[in-house]
């Protein structure tokens, strides 16, 4: 980097020129933005050279780790040999092909049509076009609602955000019609004196409710994440999903699993669907699909499905310029290389083993634990006002985001749902950074409990 790059104020540039995604910017440019410019791992470096332990995972995406040369590999030598092309005019490249065999047949069940795209968002509402453009053909166009969740979430395009369950989303402009939400089956916040196999039912059951309010006729699709990531890290009783799979299926309702954050590993499984134990009609992906090192999402699409849109649809007047992009495509190639060669779905189930029994070790002990929750790498800590009634916080949110720069002060990356703190580290975190992740988590929560006791 040249004196005259270095001299540069990046951090006026940034607040006078940069938009920033999810962002307050008044209160954004009051502090310092950081700035990262390396990564390593499970670790990230700043500007200012300091080395940060990174247990989001970039955003829920860096599976394979930072710095994996194979990945710029795979994107150059694709750049190299074809940068783009279209897959809209009767053409395709070798890479979209490759990887929409290779998803068919990791998938479960009969997943067996892929159909690309940039972004987790936009699979999503490909994943709703297709579901209504579905029952259309066959002559139900009636069926169009979605019903989605309460915290639940589903991108940001319009579509994906009116799915999902993010009131402060609908307010700015993304509440549309024919869209509907349920209760999420968040034990600790609604389960009251349920225990946890009775509150899936029940918390499955209000779908039930909601189909018998809006008509089943009227409805095509339910969906939503095997566990709700930026929700909170919501994750449901071993009884809900399957009840919801049989209750979509009794009123011939599509079922769509978002597996942005979940896919490839995440839970443990390569898929939530399989750590739930449910087979749905669409699935999407995205984020780890590439390990965040080019964007990528995909709809895999059932064959129930698929026969109708390839065989009765005719044109589905639908597409990205982006979708099967050739060096995402190589990308993901590479990525799910490593990802079945280095097991990294098994290491993340026995690495979330130790992740939380090293965290109650360490966090039991502290009374604004409230609960401390995880299946594979992903997993939140639950702060509480009182521990034995689990009264929340006064402000939403106000001690979560004290905790979040506790954390920022400790070089640790974790972030803040209300009063949540949630975690999913790259799959590939070692054991001595699990003790040291741990060993930073307990500095930042002591540190809120003294700064709001
Ligand atoms: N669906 C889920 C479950 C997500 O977690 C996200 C993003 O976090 C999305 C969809 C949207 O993905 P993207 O930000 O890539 O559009």
């Amino acid at each position: 980097m040249s004196d005259q790059t270095i001299a540069f104020d990046w951090q006026a540039a940034d607040a006078a020129h940069h938009l920033h995604p999810f962002s307050d910017h008044k209160s954004l440019h009051e502090g310092r933005v950081r700035i990262i410019t390396g990564g390593d791992g499970v670790w990230l470096t700043d500007d200012q050279g300091r080395r940060v332990l990174d247990a989001m995972a970039g955003l829920w995406c860096v599976a394979a780790g930072y710095g994996r040369e194979e990945l710029v590999e795979a994107s150059a030598a694709q750049m190299r040999a074809l940068p783009f092309y279209n897959t809209f005019f009767k053409t395709s490249t070798r890479p979209v092909i490759a990887l929409a065999e290779r998803l068919a047949a990791m998938a479960p069940g009969d997943l067996n049509h892929a159909f690309f795209a940039c972004s987790g968002s936009e699979a999503v509402d490909t994943a709703l076009r297709m579901a209504r453009t579905y029952w259309i053909t066959r002559g139900k166009p009636a069926k169009r609602i979605v019903i989605g969740r309460e915290y639940g979430y589903h991108g940001s395009t319009t579509l994906g955000a009116a799915a999902g369950g993010m009131k402060d989303m609908h307010r700015q402009g993304a509440a549309l019609p024919d869209f509907a939400h349920i209760m999420p089956p968040y034990w600790y916040g609604r389960g009251s004196q349920m225990d946890p196999a009775e509150f899936g039912v029940h918390a499955a059951r209000a779908l039930e409710a909601k189909i018998a309010e809006l008509g089943a006729d009227n409805i095509a699709a339910f969906i939503g994440e095997p566990i709700q990531g930026a929700g909170g890290v919501i994750i449901p009783p071993a009884t809900y999903w399957p009840e919801i799979q049989r209750i979509c299926r009794e009123n011939d309702i599509l079922l769509i699993a978002d597996e942005v954050i979940c896919g490839f590993g995440r839970t443990g499984r390569m898929f939530g669907c399989e750590t739930f134990g449910i087979q749905p009609d669409m699935m999407t992906l995205a984020k780890a699909i590439t390990s965040g090192y080019a964007p990528l999402s995909a709809v895999m699409v059932g064959d129930r499905v698929a026969e109708v849109l390839i065989n009765e649809t005719g044109e589905f007047y639908h597409g990205f310029t982006y979708s099967g992009h050739p060096v995402s495509c190589a990308v993901a190639l590479a990525n799910l290389d490593i990802i079945e060669r280095e097991d990294l779905a098994a290491r993340a189930a026995a690495s979330g083993e130790i992740l939380r029994e090293r965290l109650h070790a360490a966090l039991d002990d502290l009374p604004i634990v409230g609960e401390i929750r995880g299946v594979g790498l992903i997993g939140a800590i639950e702060l509480t006002a009182d521990r034995r009634t689990r009264r929340p916080f006064e402000k939403t949110g106000r001690v979560g985001t004290i905790c979040r720069d506790h954390c920022f002060a400790n070089d640790l990356v974790m972030r803040a749902v209300r009063d949540t703190m949630v975690f999913a580290p790259p799959l590939i975190i070692g054991e001595a950074e699990i003790d040291d992740m741990v060993a930073r988590a307990r500095r930042a929560i002591t540190a809120t409990m003294d700064e709001v006791r």
